[in-house]
């Protein structure tokens, strides 16, 4: 059983993410998608609230689940019995952080291997904090996020205001 860890923020989760989960899928046997508490990023969803929506977006892919973590990354694979860790990479400016990220998780633990996967191009503009940054001035994220999270941010939004 080959299973891999797809760690982040996922504030919201965003078809760029949706587009390398679908990819990781074919790939392995089960994808975790795991969810970070990263509360240095001062996130909009809360933690459950973004489990919800990221549950909701692969309910269509039998292999894929969606979890949250607190403790450290390679320990929380460890602990799942994976055997890789997904991070996505859109540009050049992703590299430097990621090359850094894998290494160092190495480090941690030898057995734990990093793999990229690159979006299908349309996508790798995607952020989602640029996503956060249009809902707030009122613009529609209909192309770059699934239905459900394109609502979730507008009530999320309304109540902010
Ligand atoms: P983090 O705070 O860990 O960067 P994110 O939720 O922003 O969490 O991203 C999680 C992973 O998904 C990262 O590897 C990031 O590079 C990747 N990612 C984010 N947006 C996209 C996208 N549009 N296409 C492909 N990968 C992406």
């Amino acid at each position: 059983m080959r299973t891999a860890i797809y760690p982040g923020s996922f504030d919201p989760l965003t078809n760029g993410h949706l587009d390398v989960i679908e990819r990781a899928a074919k790939l392995f046997d089960r994808v975790v998608v795991a969810i970070a508490i990263n509360e240095s990023k001062n996130p909009l969803f809360s933690l459950a609230e973004r489990r919800e929506l990221v549950s909701r977006s692969v309910e269509h892919l039998k292999n894929v689940e969606a979890d949250t973590f607190t403790s450290l990354l390679v320990d929380y694979v460890e602990q799942r019995s994976g055997q890789a860790i997904i991070r996505g990479l859109r540009a050049v400016s992703d590299f430097e952080f990621e090359f850094q990220l894998a290494l160092m998780n190495r480090k941690l633990n030898e057995r734990v291997e990093t793999i990229f996967m690159v979006p299908k191009d349309t996508y790798t503009f995607l952020s989602s904090r640029i996503v956060k940054e249009i809902a707030r001035l009122g613009g529609d994220v209909g192309a770059f996020v699934p239905p459900h999270v394109k609502e979730a941010l507008k009530k999320k939004l309304s109540k902010a205001r």
